[in-house]
């Protein structure tokens, strides 16, 4: 089979928006080895448009999610992807309102949309089922809906002239100095190897397993990874707001929140639970942990009733870490980092990863050149 210039690995959110920005100006195959796009993190997250509060100033998951959620508001304005710039509350209590005054300079510091303090009597009459000690506003926060997302990503791909090629998954890869040998098992069950010039890895949980089985692939380059499972409940019936509310965020995630989506309806999640690499991912939700979500939902919703609480679904993060520190950012390796030309690997795309999604194909692309 002749080379193509560019394949990338994984069709969720990063793939699909590598692929529309890659595929105006070379030929493009997005290898997918499920059957439909964004079957793993692009699909089983919170549908928020992050307005970039909570990373350090000079991360790539700062630069990227300001950048990204520019890009995204614009994307969905023009394109009609479903959205609302709903605005979010973070909410402390007794005791925290030091925490929130951090995040209130680390959101100014890293140049986000100001975080709008309000006054006790203001939010208790906008949302009297609220309890705090002090709220503030971001009003660059928002929701979207992530299949119309991906959907119109992979429009935008294919009409291009890139090809999605649903059902093939990459099991070997071979790196050489400028290009790459991918054994390839397609859903007839076929095997064939495909060539390239350039390779992108956006294949979010499975891109360290990938890597282990990279021949030619530097093995020190390639980090642990541990992955967080967080658990969703929705709420049954009326949402009591329709804007997402936050707690204190936590060690490796945002605190059990409430989100509601394009529908109105609300959810609440994720927390942190740390499990097991399996194959396929464990998605499966963990109900006995119904009695800490209603604890940690009652601190700002006292009158919750806890029979309104349904389990929902989960999703999984994918975490890093190098001699058992945790590596906080998204990690891009270019041939900076492994000495392969052509080759960007996408790793520890956790959270905001869909809010970056754009800006992240941005950065890819310049550093592919
Ligand atoms: C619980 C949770 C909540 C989140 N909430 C938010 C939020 O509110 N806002 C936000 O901005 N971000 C959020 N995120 C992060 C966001 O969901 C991810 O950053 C984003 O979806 C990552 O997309 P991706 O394309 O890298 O990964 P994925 O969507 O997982 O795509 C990777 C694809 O690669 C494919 N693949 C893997 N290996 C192979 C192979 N060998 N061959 C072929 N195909 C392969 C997979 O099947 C998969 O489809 C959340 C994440 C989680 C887990």
């Amino acid at each position: 089979m002749e080379p193509v210039d560019t394949v990338i690995i994984g069709a969720g959110v990063v793939g699909l928006a590598l692929a529309r920005s890659l595929s105006a100006d070379r030929s493009v195959i997005v290898l997918e080895q499920e059957h439909q796009p964004g079957s793993h993190l692009s699909s089983r997250n919170s549908e928020v448009i992050h307005a970039g509060l909570y990373y350090p100033p000079g991360s790539l998951k700062a630069r990227l999610c300001l950048a990204g959620s520019d890009a995204l508001y614009r994307y969905c304005e023009t394109t009609g992807v479903p959205y609302r710039q709903c605005g979010k509350l973070l909410v402390a209590q007794k005791g925290e309102e030091t925490r929130l005054q951090q995040l209130h300079d680390n959101a100014a510091a890293v140049g986000a949309p100001a975080l709008k303090p309000l006054a006790r009597r203001e939010w208790q009459q906008q949302e009297p089922w609220l309890n705090a000690s002090e709220v503030l506003l971001s009003p660059g926060s928002g929701i979207i809906d992530s299949h119309a997302l991906l959907y119109q990503l992979q429009q935008d791909a294919e009409s291009n002239g890139a090809v999605v090629a649903l059902h093939h998954r990459v099991e070997k890869l071979q790196c050489e100095t400028d290009r790459y040998m991918l054994r390839v098992h397609a859903s007839d069950h076929q095997r064939f190897t495909l060539r390239c010039r350039q390779l992108i890895l956006a294949t979010g949980l499975f891109t360290t397993r990938l890597l282990e089985n990279a021949a030619g692939f530097p093995a020190e380059q390639i980090p642990q990874q541990r992955l967080a499972r967080g658990n969703y409940f929705a709420l049954d019936g009326r949402s009591p707001t329709r804007r997402l509310v936050y707690p204190m965020p936590e060690a490796h995630g945002l605190g059990i929140h409430l989100t509601v989506d394009m529908a109105g309806q609300a959810r609440f999640g994720p927390d942190v639970e740390w499990i097991e690499p399996t194959l396929p991912p464990d998605y499966r939700l963990d109900v006995e942990r119904k009695a800490t979500f209603v604890e940690a939902i009652q601190q700002y919703w006292p009158d919750l009733n806890p029979d309104r609480l349904q389990p929902g679904y989960s999703g999984i993060r994918p975490k890093l870490f190098r001699q058992g520190e945790a590596v906080t950012d998204f990690l891009i390796q270019d041939v900076g980092s492994h000495g392969l030309s052509g080759m960007i690997n996408l790793l520890g795309i956790e959270s905001p990863g869909l809010t970056a999604a754009l800006a992240i194909a941005d950065e890819v692309k310049g550093r592919l050149g």
